[in-house]
């Protein structure tokens, strides 16, 4: 199997629906040991839906935006870690929508700390358990363009995207990976969070060659197993679609 005897570190399961809990899923399937992240009010959720795991996994508590909870995590986790999954986005409600031109900084900053820097911030805290050396994967929106209703959301996966590439150039030296894969929309709560989100849907749809099934992250999630699996040892800064090939055409 593709990840046997590998461990890994999930964040941003939230329901069944959450793209991460599909990794988690292909993870375990593909004979890696799975522990999952959550914080706060939705740990409960969390914890409930890790039952629906074929293994249940541990949940840790990781408020990204709180520095605590990052000092403290690989102490928490324990052990080694050979992979990590940064599947987290939160842009507050002003960010989305059509607020591009009206969204005070405070949100705004809030969109990059926790949708952006914690790319940084997630692997500078799992770093200590990752010798010698390992994969770290993001899921990514490619924002190499500019989007309807996406606004600040957007602008942060721009940063995200760059911090990618950053942080591979950092931490390649420590044999440390950082890729991220570029999916297509996925009908999760994140994305239903996004008014008009719809529209995304519908375009992709229509124009990715390979069509696009917005209930099936199953693809995503197959990307991001082949990324932690030892099959891709000399890729690193790349962002991979996994999009039903949307990017490749213009209209
Ligand atoms: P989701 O709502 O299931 O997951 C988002 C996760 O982010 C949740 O688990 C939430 O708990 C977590 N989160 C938010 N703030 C956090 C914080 N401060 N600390 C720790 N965790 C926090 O939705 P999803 O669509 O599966 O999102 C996962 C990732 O995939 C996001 O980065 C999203 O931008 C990206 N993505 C989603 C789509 C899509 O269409 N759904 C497409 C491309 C990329």
């Amino acid at each position: 199997m593709l990840l046997d005897g590998k461990r890994i570190l999930i964040t941003g399961v939230l329901n069944d629906a959450s793209i991460a809990f599909t990794v988690a899923r292909r993870a375990q399937e593909e004979g890696a040991e799975v522990i999952l992240t959550s914080f706060g009010r939705v740990m409960r959720l969390t914890e409930r839906t890790a039952k629906r795991l074929p293994t249940e996994a541990t949940v840790v508590e990781l408020d990204v935006s709180n520095p605590d909870d990052l000092d403290s995590l690989a102490g928490r986790v324990g052990g080694h870690l050979d992979g990590v999954l940064h599947a987290i986005g939160f842009a507050p409600e002003s960010c989305l929508g059509g607020g591009f031109l009206t969204a005070p900084w405070e949100d705004v900053a809030i969109a990059l700390q926790v949708s952006a820097y914690s790319l940084k911030a997630l692997g500078v805290a799992a770093l200590p358990l990752m010798s010698p050396g390992g994969s770290i994967v993001g899921l990514d929106f490619d924002n190499t363009q500019a989007w309807p209703v996406y606004d600040w959301m957007g602008v942060a996966k721009s940063a995200f995207e760059s911090t990618a590439r950053y942080l591979a150039r950092d931490l390649g030296p420590k044999g440390v990976r950082v890729n991220l894969v570029a999916a297509g929309p996925i009908r999760t709560m994140a994305a239903k969070s996004i008014p008009g989100f719809e529209a995304f849907e519908e375009v992709w749809t229509q124009r990715a060659p390979l069509g696009w099934d917005i209930r099936n992250p199953e693809p995503v999630a197959n990307a991001c197993v082949a990324l932690f699996s030892d099959l891709f040892p000399a890729t690193t800064g790349e962002m991979l679609h996994v999009d039903g090939g949307f990017h490749a055409v213009g209209a």
